[in-house]
C-alpha cells in the first residue's frame, strides 16, 4: 500500500444561527495511490464536505475544527508528507489545480460563458506556471548580493509582502516594464493554449482546434463535462476528485464520461477520489469505497468485499435500497430520516433507525475497527464482543 492522501479524525463544524451544525466527526480515509475510491451516502451525509475540508475550501460559516490531512509527495522523490491542515492559504493556492483537482457535478457552472473553452483550460495552468516563475524571481532576489544591489533584500520584503497571496500581480507589475518577460508572457500564453488543444484532443473530442475555440454555450453537457475535466487535468494532478461528476448526464453520456475517467486514471493521474451516490457506479468503477453516513465514515472496503459482503447495517440498508432488474415485491427504504446535525444522536448517530441497536449504541461511539483484511467497520456489533448486550 502506498498512501497519496490521507485524512484523519477530520473534523468540521459550521456555525450557523441555528446552533452549530457538527457535519464532519473525526472522519478518517486513505487513498492510495492508483486507484478509484468512492465515497458514497446519502445526500447531506458529508461527501462534499469532507473533500472540501481535505482542500482547504471550507466556506463561511464552516470551519475544519479538528484532524489532519496528510498528502505525500511524488513517487520516488523522498518528499516528506505535509499536513494541508496546516499550510498558509498561498501555499495550498499552489497546490490546488496543481497537485490536486477538483471537477464538479454542474459544468455550467464551472464554466465562463464568456470565455473561450481553450483559454479556460490554459488558465491553470497559466497561473501555476506564472506562479512559480514568481517565485523564481523573488528567490533570485534574495540570493543577490546585497553589496552589488544594495536595497534589494528591502525590495524582496516588498515584494514579497505585495504578491504572497497573488505572484501573478508581482510578473503583471514586472511585464509591463521588462519586455523579457513580456516576451515570456506571449510565449507562455501560446504554450498555454496549445497545451489547452492537445488536452481536449486527447478526451476523445473531435477536432479540437475548432472546440478549443469555442464558447461553452456550443457545447453539449456532455462535451462541456468533458472541457470541466479537461481544465482539471492541464496541470496533470495527482489526485482527481470528482464529486458527483456524472450525475447530472444521461446514461450513454455518464457511461462515456466514466470510461473517460478510468482511462485517465491509467495515464495521466494517479488516483481519483470519487463521490457519489449511486452505488452502481461504485460497483463499476471504483477499487476501494468509504460509505458515509451523518458526517461521520461508518464502513471502509474494497469494492468487492463491500458488495459481497456488507458489514456495517446501514451500508447493508442502502444495499437493500438499490433496484434490481429481477426485483420481487416493494424496494425496502430505510426507515427514519437523516438526522439533524446540530443535535445528532449520542452515540452512534445511526441508532434511530438501525433494526440492531443495543443499549451502548445510544451512548458510545463506535470507533472504525478492523474486520477483515483492509475492512474497517465502525459498528458494536463487530469487535469486542464481551461488552455487547445484544
Ligand atoms: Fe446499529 Fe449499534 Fe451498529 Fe450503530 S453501532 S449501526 S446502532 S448496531
Ligand atoms: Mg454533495
Amino acid at each position: 500500500m502506498d498512501p497519496l492522501i490521507e485524512a484523519t479524525d477530520l473534523t468540521t463544524h459550521f456555525y450557523t444561527y441555528e446552533g452549530v451544525v457538527k457535519a464532519l466527526d473525526r472522519i478518517s480515509l486513505r487513498v492510495d495511490r492508483g486507484i478509484t475510491f468512492g465515497l458514497v451516502g446519502e445526500s447531506g451525509c458529508g461527501k462534499s464536505v469532507t473533500v472540501r475540508s481535505m482542500m482547504r475550501i471550507i466556506q463561511e460559516p464552516g470551519r475544519i475544527v479538528g484532524g489532519k490531512v496528510l498528502f505525500y509527495g511524488r513517487q520516488g522523490t523522498g518528499e516528506d508528507p505535509v499536513d494541508l491542515i496546516a499550510q498558509s492559504e498561498a501555499w495550498m493556492q499552489g497546490l490546488r489545480g496543481d497537485r490536486i483537482s477538483m471537477i464538479f457535478q454542474e459544468p455550467n457552472a464551472a464554466l465562463n460563458p464568456i470565455l473561450r473553452v481553450g483559454d479556460q483550460v490554459a488558465e491553470s495552468f497559466l497561473f501555476h506556471r506564472r506562479r512559480s516563475m514568481a517565485q523564481k524571481i523573488l528567490s533570485d532576489l534574495a540570493d543577490a548580493d546585497t553589496r552589488v544591489f544594495p536595497g534589494s533584500r528591502g525590495l524582496q520584503n516588498v515584494l514579497y509582502a505585495r504578491t504572497a497571496s497573488n505572484p501573478e500581480a508581482l510578473l503583471l507589475r514586472l511585464s509591463r516594464r521588462i519586455p523579457l518577460l513580456k516576451r515570456w508572457e506571449m510565449r507562455l500564453k501560446k504554450e498555454a493554449f496549445r497545451r489547452a488543444t492537445e488536452i481536449i484532443g486527447r478526451l476523445g473530442i473531435p477536432h479540437p482546434d475548432e472546440v478549443a475555440r469555442s464558447y461553452p454555450h456550443n457545447l453539449s453537457g456532455g462535451m462541456k463535462q468533458r472541457i470541466v475535466i479537461a481544465i482539471a487535468l492541464a496541470c496533470k494532478p495527482d489526485l482527481l476528485i470528482a464529486d458527483e461528476a456524472t450525475s447530472n448526464l444521461d446514461v450513454t453520456v455518464q457511461a462515456q464520461i466514466l470510461d473517460l475517467l478510468h482511462e485517465l486514471k491509467e495515464t495521466e493521474i494517479t488516483s481519483i477520489l470519487m463521490i457519489t451516490h449511486d452505488l452502481g457506479v461504485v460497483a463499476e468503477t471504483c477499487d476501494r469505497v468509504g460509505v458515509m453516513y451523518a458526517g461521520t465514515l461508518c464502513e471502509e472496503a474494497d469494492v468487492t468485499d463491500l458488495f459481497q459482503g456488507p458489514k456495517h447495517p446501514y451500508t447493508k440498508a442502502l444495499m437493500d435500497s438499490v433496484p434490481r432488474f429481477h426485483q420481487e415485491g416493494e424496494l425496502k427504504s430505510i426507515d427514519g430520516a437523516v438526522p439533524n446535525l446540530v443535535n445528532p444522536p449520542q452515540g452512534c448517530r445511526f441508532h434511530p433507525r438501525c433494526p440492531h441497536v443495543m443499549t451502548r449504541c445510544r451512548t458510545e461511539v463506535p470507533e472504525l475497527q478492523a474486520v477483515g483484511e483492509n475492512h474497517r467497520v465502525a459498528c458494536h456489533l463487530y469487535g469486542n464482543k464481551e461488552k455487547s448486550d445484544a
